[in-house]
């Protein structure tokens, strides 16, 4: 199926790593410029040179903090300089660890500042670039956290269910504009920073630990590959998946415990 990306840009945000890396090699494989993202200068050079070097695209490297509305001017800007977004992923996000009981206000408003806010002053700026274009799309990454929370993480619970209204609300606003919007809740997705945490909680025995989580959470009993949660955002945000507006896909393996 020829996705029709060809010399389209595509902003993906915290994309050096982990997902983010995934979906701008997987846009950059369908013939997409794209823009790089992350806080580290160093890793959005690299990972935008390994993208042209590889796929022949041009690849724009923005190294700005996303959580703050300089960050993401910079982001717009970039972007704007580079003929216009087409689409845009707001990726950037981390997990966390507290109770409600514990945790202080500034930790509240420095998840709402990156997972929230991020998508509502970056879709705001690049909104205005893909109408000039004549349209496009928009990829909030959420998790399933946000409809199925783990206990240990509240805050990231939270931002991330505000996340998916936020692509809700944003949908039915943007679609006169003709640019569509729609989120995506993956689940359990093996990147560097899950292997990492394996590491230090098990040492050798690392891969015995992401199998025993796969088999309690997903009943796929397997972590997706990076690659795979990619191929379904690059889809989604496509000229194909022209009637796919304002919706949450699960991209979990059978994690989620509902219809
Ligand atoms: P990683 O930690 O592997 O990568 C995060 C990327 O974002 C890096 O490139 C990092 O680079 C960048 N980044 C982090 N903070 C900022 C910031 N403030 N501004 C700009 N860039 C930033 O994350 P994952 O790939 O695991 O997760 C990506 C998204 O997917 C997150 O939103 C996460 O919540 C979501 N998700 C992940 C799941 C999983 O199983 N992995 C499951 C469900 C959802 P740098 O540090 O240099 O800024």
């Amino acid at each position: 199926m020829d996705l029709e990306l060809n010399g389209k840009l595509a902003v993906v945000t915290g994309s050096t790593r982990g997902i983010g890396l995934g979906m701008v090699r997987a846009f950059a494989r369908e013939g997409a410029n794209v823009l790089v993202n992350a806080r580290s200068a160093e890793a959005a050079k690299s990972v935008a040179h390994a993208i042209e070097d590889e796929f022949r695209v041009r690849a724009v490297p923005v190294a700005s903090d996303v959580s703050t509305a300089k960050g993401c001017q910079a982001v717009i800007d970039a972007a704007a300089a580079s003929g216009g977004a087409d689409i845009f992923v707001s990726n950037a996000g981390t997990g966390s660890n507290e109770t409600v009981a514990g945790a202080p206000d500034d930790k509240w408003l420095d998840y709402w500042n990156l997972h929230v806010m991020a998508a509502v002053r970056l879709s705001r700026g690049l909104a205005d670039q893909m109408e000039a274009k004549g349209g496009g799309a928009m990829l909030m990454n959420a998790s399933i956290c946000a409809v199925q929370p783990l206990w240990y993480e509240p805050i990231y619970n939270t931002t991330k269910s505000a996340l998916m209204m936020f692509g809700k609300c944003l949908s039915s606003e943007m679609i006169k504009r003709n640019i569509r919007v729609n989120t995506v809740n993956p689940g359990l997705i093996r990147t560097p920073d899950w292997e990492n945490t394996a590491r230090e909680l098990r040492g050798d025995e690392w891969e015995t630990y992401l199998q025993e989580v796969a088999d309690v959470h997903a009943d796929i009993k397997r972590f997706a590959t990076v690659e795979e949660l990619a191929d379904f955002c690059v889809f989604l945000c496509s000229p194909r998946a022209s009637y796919s507006v304002g919706s949450a896909y699960h991209v979990d393996g059978g994690m989620l415990k509902t219809v």
